[in-house]
């Protein structure tokens, strides 16, 4: 049987939460909706939450409330999931990237600056910033506020990995250094949804701006409308929105989970204990834990050492799926993907970035991944790695 890279936990809990819906009678537009936005922005110490299907949505809604449109300019990691590019694509805007730091594999702050002064040269410096938390290990979000006065940019955190992580001492997604802060409810992702993504926010307008955006551009609030309303039955379109609302039954099951977090991630930080342990005898870089965070730890990705005499990453990476190790890539520099090549971007811009793609692999890291299993992935390795 295959360990998968990660996996969802369902309790029996979460089970009667979605039959309870399903009994109930709303399954869209009910109360379960804003029961999940309060818990999350409560439990982020945030004023506002926005739901909606997916972190890519709320990732495109909160680049629209920042008013990101043609002729304006995002940055973001390129180590990342597409969609934290493609959200700025979907405005008309452009796309950029900031090379990662190495070590933590975020977005390189001395990078930044360097890249941020020459914009600033030459007239183009970014409306946004999208800092990535990858694998759920907050960015040095202090320095990026500071320097987001400096050179007038917006923030929009992409903590899809980081949803119950911590910086400073504080919940990721308590934006006292950004504007927004995403989250996502992909199984794969730490708590849940099945599909879903949440916005994070302090400021009442953006929050009010993503909560019409998620729902056609459309509301039913008489003291957002711009004439006077007729009756109960009538709604006013301000501007053009979508339709990316979560439904009930996912709402639910995403409380539901909430309720079990940091006992999710708690179980991640034991796991990557023992694998911390159990590998420092072979021929690899370990994810270094930083000290200003508390990851939450969605991914534990290993970096192949052919300085160390380990075989390449292809081979250890077939070597593991032969052997039932169900592991991954996260991810391929977002820049050398063909549709972002036909955009001009070109192998070799962002060398960091590229050098901890060649060597990457992440191994399996979810809470109910057991000792034997683990064991079973240790010695795959061992296997694995002899060139
Ligand atoms: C998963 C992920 C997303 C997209 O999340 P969805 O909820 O699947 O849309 C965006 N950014 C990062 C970094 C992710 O890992």
């Amino acid at each position: 049987m295959t360990i998968p890279y990660g996996r969802q936990s369902i309790s029996e809990d979460d089970i009667e939460a979605v039959i309870d819906i399903l009994r109930s009678d709303f399954l869209t537009q009910g109360p379960a909706v804003p029961a999940f936005e309060r818990h999350l922005a409560e439990y982020c110490g945030a004023r506002h939450g926005v739901a909606v299907n997916s972190a890519t949505s709320a990732l495109h809604i909160a680049c629209l409330a920042l008013g990101v449109g043609p002729g304006d300019l995002v940055w973001t990691s390129p180590i990342s999931f597409v969609a934290s590019a493609n959200c700025a694509l979907y405005c008309g805007a452009d796309v950029d990237f900031v090379d990662i730091d190495a070590d933590s594999r975020n977005m390189d702050m001395q990078v930044l600056r360097a890249k941020l002064k020459k914009a600033e040269a030459e007239g183009r410096l970014p409306q946004v910033v999208i800092p990535v938390h990858m694998c759920g290990q907050s960015c040095d979000m202090k320095t990026l506020s500071d320097l987001s006065r400096i050179y007038g940019f917006r923030i929009i955190e992409d903590a899809s990995h980081a949803v119950g992580g911590r910086y400073l001492g504080q919940p990721v997604g308590n934006c006292t250094f950004s504007d927004i802060t995403v989250f996502s409810f992909h199984p794969v992702k730490i708590i849940t949804s099945a599909e879903g993504g949440m916005a994070i926010t302090n400021e009442p307008m953006l929050a009010e701006k993503m909560a019409q955006l998620r729902s056609h551009g459309i509301t039913r609030d008489k003291e957002q409308m711009r004439s006077s309303s007729p009756g109960e039955w009538y709604y006013e379109q301000n501007s053009l929105g979508y339709n990316y609302r979560m439904t009930e039954l996912q709402a639910a099951l995403g409380l539901s989970q909430a309720a079990r977090l940091d006992e999710f991630v708690a179980r991640r930080h034991e796991i990557a204990d023992q694998y911390d342990t159990a590998l420092a005898h072979l021929p690899l870089i370990l994810p270094k834990r930083t000290e200003d965070a508390y990851s939450s730890l969605h991914l534990y990705v290993i970096r192949v050492d052919r300085t160390r005499g380990a075989a390449d990453r292809a081979t250890v990476f077939s070597r593991l799926r032969a052997d039932g190790i169900g592991v991954q890539v996260h991810y391929f520099p977002i820049h050398l993907q063909p549709y972002y090549a036909d955009r001009g971007f070109k192998a070799g811009q962002f060398p960091a970035a590229e050098k901890y793609y060649a060597d990457a692999i992440s191994i399996p890291m979810y809470p109910t991944l057991e000792w034997p299993e683990q064991k079973r992935v240790v010695q795959a390795l061992e296997r694995a790695l002899i060139p």
